[in-house]
């Protein structure tokens, strides 16, 4: 059974503006694309809730649905319906998300541009999503990336128009230039008039005369360009930027969509991500553990110094203070944690295994307690 919209909010009919608010910003919390990277299961439930929230949030069309349900607020013109004829995408879900006020959780709507609402029949061009491959070095410093994508921008001879420059638009003779076309309706609920868009001149009242040869009418043609986008500090895979404006022009000289660009950072080799701190693991000698030393180990910077106490036990996390990634909120950046292994050779000269022997011998190699719970007990303080 298709759930309703108070059903996927997991709140009662009764439910007040504060407690669907609630409701919403729970689930959103749980199913945002930032949290649930890759999800699809999860994007789909995201759209569902922001879908439903975008409806029950609002008034106007919270009352229509009650009465009605979803008729009530699906394609029925009279321009206040801002899903008609298309579906509730991704990005209208974090559009939803972000006009809330939620946006600060990892989103970057509010840096790059405000949302853009669409304007009354004119459906503005569809948005453009793309994920970039960004590295670990990149990530500490931020960086200026070019995108080449390929969108829709208005065609240059007719300016958007569609119209073959010289030629003259004529009244639409199915609407007779009103734009739209009023249908009466009765049900069970009384009489309906449904003022749906005209279809033979999209609503425009007019239709062309002649159509512009070089882009066959439509307004617009498919070019390629190259973009250029700052990508903050901090960034994670599931952050994602709008670029407001520079997705696929619209029909007819229909204002562009958005580009929205997702992160995905890349598999680095030697260092794992966590949050802000880098993690990474070093193997060190059995002498080199039992006397102490200083080694050499990479961080996201170049090369740093790392000082091994004497007596270290394997699985020891060491931490160089200031050495992790900072947050794109620009907080004071985190660590790397240094794991140090103790490493057994497998294969022994005759004279390593002298050595050895006699160390075994001297009981110098014995630990003091055998058996115990170790480090499992504080093994997230370690972190
Ligand atoms: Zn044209
Ligand atoms: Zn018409």
């Amino acid at each position: 059974m298709a759930r309703d919209y108070y059903g996927i909010l997991e709140v009662d009919r009764s439910a007040t503006e504060n407690e669907i608010k609630k409701a919403y910003r729970k689930l959103a919390m749980k199913y945002h694309p930032d949290r649930n990277a890759g999800d699809k299961t999860a994007e789909k439930e995201f759209k569902a809730i922001s879908h439903a929230y975008s409806v029950l949030a609002d008034r106007e069309k919270k009352a229509r649905y009650d009465q009605f349900g979803e008729a009530g607020v699906k394609g029925s013109g009279g321009g206040f319906d801002p899903f008609a004829g298309d579906a509730f995408d991704l990005s209208d879900a974090l559009r939803t998300f972000m006009e809330q006020g939620f946006g600060g959780m990892g989103g970057f709507g509010d840096s790059f541009g405000s949302p853009r609402r669409r304007a009354g029949q004119q459906l503005r061009g569809s948005n453009l999503k793309l994920t970039l491959e960004v590295t670990l070095e990149e990530v500490f410093s931020g960086v200026e990336k070019k995108l080449k994508i390929k969108r829709y921008e208005n065609c240059e001879v007719c300016h958007g128009e569609g119209a073959e420059p010289g030629s003259s638009k004529k009244t639409c003779p199915v609407c007779q230039g009103q734009g739209q076309i009023r249908q009466v309706s009765r049900s069970l609920f009384g009489q309906f008039i449904n003022v749906q868009s005209c279809s033979n001149c999209n609503g425009e009242g007019q239709i062309i005369d002649r159509l512009c040869k070089s882009c066959g009418g439509s307004g617009r043609k498919r070019v390629s360009r190259t973009i250029s986008v700052n990508i903050p500090q901090g960034v994670d895979t599931g952050n994602y930027l709008t670029l407001a404006g520079e997705g696929n022009a619209g029909e007819h000289g229909a204002p562009r969509g958005d580009l929205i660009v997702f992160i995905q950072i890349k598999d680095h080799k030697y260092f794992v991500r966590d949050n802000r701190n880098i993690l990474i693991e070093v193997k060190v000698t059995f002498a080199q553990a039992a006397l102490g030393t200083e080694i050499e180990v990479p961080t996201i910077t170049g090369k740093a110094n790392l000082k091994i106490p004497a007596g270290i036990q394997s699985g020891k996390m060491l931490r160089m203070k200031g050495k992790g990634l900072p947050d794109v909120r620009g907080s004071r950046k985190g660590d790397q944690l240094v794991r140090i292994q103790v490493w057994t050779p497998s294969k022994l000269s005759k004279e390593q295994r002298t050595l050895l022997e006699k160390l075994e011998k001297s009981n110098g190699s014995a630990p003091t307690e055998r058996i115990g719970k170790g480090s499992f007990a504080n093994l997230s303080a370690e972190i």
